[in-house]
Formats: C-alpha cells, structure tokens, sequence
C-alpha cells in the first residue's frame, strides 16, 4: 500500500543547464514506464542553484517528478549567511528535503540536535523530510548494524506529530559510493528495525504508511532485490542517479 519512492540525491553535481538537460532526457526515456501512472513515485534533488531551472520545466512540460533540496536551514528567515529556508523551497514547490545526509553529518558536523532542529523546520514550511541514518563501517563492527541508526531516528523524531508526513532513508556510510552495497537481507533488517522506531514514537498509523528507502551502491542491477524485501519501500541513489539509462533502469525496476 505504500507507493515507491525512488529518489536521486545529485549531491554537487549538475549546474542549473545540465540539470534541464538532464531531467528532459530522463523523462523522455521513461516514456510509458510506470512512473507515469503514479504506481512509482520518482523524486529528484539537486544542488540549491539548480531548484527553480528543474521547477520551471516540471511545470512547463507536465513532468511527474517530484522535487527535494539536500539540506534545510533550522532557521525560519534572519541572518543566516548563506543558509537556505525551508519557506523558501516550499515557494519553489519542492516537495522533500533530505535531512541528515551522512555527508553533512561528517563534513559539516551536524549532530542529532541539528537534525532534530531541520526535521522540524522541513515540517513547519510542509515540506517532508527524508531523514538519513546510517552506521559507519567501525559502528558496525562496534554496535552491529542497526544500534546507531536506530539512536539517529529517535532523536530525529523527537517531538514529531504522529501525523506527520516523513520519510527515513536507511545510507550505511560504508556502502556510500563504494560500489559495495548493504545485502538485500542487511536492508531488511534495519528498515524493519526503523520501522518499529517509527513504530515506538509515532505510533502504528505512522509505521505502517511511512517509506523507508535504502540507500547506499544502489544499481540497476541490484535494486529488484532491494524492492522485494518488505520493509524497502524505495531507494535514495547517488551516484546511478547521474546517468540517465542508469536512472531510468532503477525507476524501472521489476519486483
Ligand atoms: P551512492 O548511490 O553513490 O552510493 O550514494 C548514496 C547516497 O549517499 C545517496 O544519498
């Protein structure tokens, strides 16, 4: 019952040109393909720069994509050099924001405070966050695989209406472009283990209608076996979501 979500996070790749190209060529290329009538939904999310050149053509060509930024600022509007609102994304009609990234976590030391205070922001302007956990390869070997994005969710969803709408993205950061993804088991497990978290603090309700993604060395070749496990209900994909045939096989996939 719960659509898939298959989502390309382009990290800083793209300028706002290539990025009309791309998602014009992506478009033309799933032509009939089931994203068209609604049974997948497709989400892409570019740099900032790039969000109102997508939004413009999304519009103009009737193109059922959905649109997300990679990062929110906590703030509602002040001075906040160089940060963005999430008033303002949602002004752009973007859709989801991604929150939490592993990559922001390590390289611009966002902590579960921050992220807690972004998951907020993203739902106060309507936007829907796509919240990001994941354990490092040393987490695992320490914790197993599921302890620490387990202690990430919980603190993401502190204070979160059990109504709200979210969606969580299970990224093991050992799997995070280098070409070796989680098993399909390993997902299960830990999507099954977050969703029980969604579970714990927002209640069945919430569990049972939110999209938890898999995310990590996501390939034309290995998502069917993701979308098979029942607790996967979609990827985030990095590095195949710059390659439109890549893209479009993976939006493709077959149970
Ligand atoms: P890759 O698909 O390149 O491994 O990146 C995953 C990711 O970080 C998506 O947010």
């Amino acid at each position: 019952s719960r659509t898939p979500l298959i989502a390309g996070n382009w990290k800083m790749n793209l300028d706002h040109l290539q990025a009309v190209a791309f998602v014009q060529k992506l478009h033309w290329t799933l032509k009939d393909a089931k994203h068209e009538d609604g049974s997948v939904e497709v989400a892409v999310f570019p740099p900032f720069t790039d969000i109102r050149s997508v939004q413009t053509l999304i519009d103009a060509d009737k193109i059922p994509f959905a649109l997300g930024a990679q990062d929110v600022s906590a703030h509602d509007s002040g001075a906040y050099t160089g940060e963005v609102s999430g008033a303002f994304l949602a002004k752009l009609d973007a859709k989801y924001v991604i929150i939490g990234h592993s990559e922001r976590r390590e390289y611009h030391s966002e902590g579960d405070d921050i992220v807690a205070a972004k998951v907020k922001a993203s739902l106060k302007h309507g936007l829907v966050p796509v919240i990001c956990v994941g354990e490092t390869a040393g987490d695992l070997e320490k914790f197993g695989a599921s302890a620490v994005p387990v202690s990430q969710l919980e603190a993401a969803l502190e204070g979160v209406s059990p109504k709200a709408d979210i969606v969580v993205a299970y990224e093991p950061v050992w799997a995070i472009g280098s070409g070796q993804a989680a098993t399909p088991q390993q997902a299960q497990d830990v999507c099954a283990a977050l969703r029980a978290v969604v579970a714990k603090v927002l209640g069945d309700e919430a569990a049972a209608r939110t999209r938890i993604l898999y995310g990590g060395s996501v390939k034309s070749g290995n998502i069917a076996s993701f979308m098979r496990e029942p607790d996967v209900d979609g990827a985030l994909v990095g590095g195949a979501s710059l390659v439109v045939d890549e893209f479009a096989a993976i939006i493709r996939f077959e149970k």
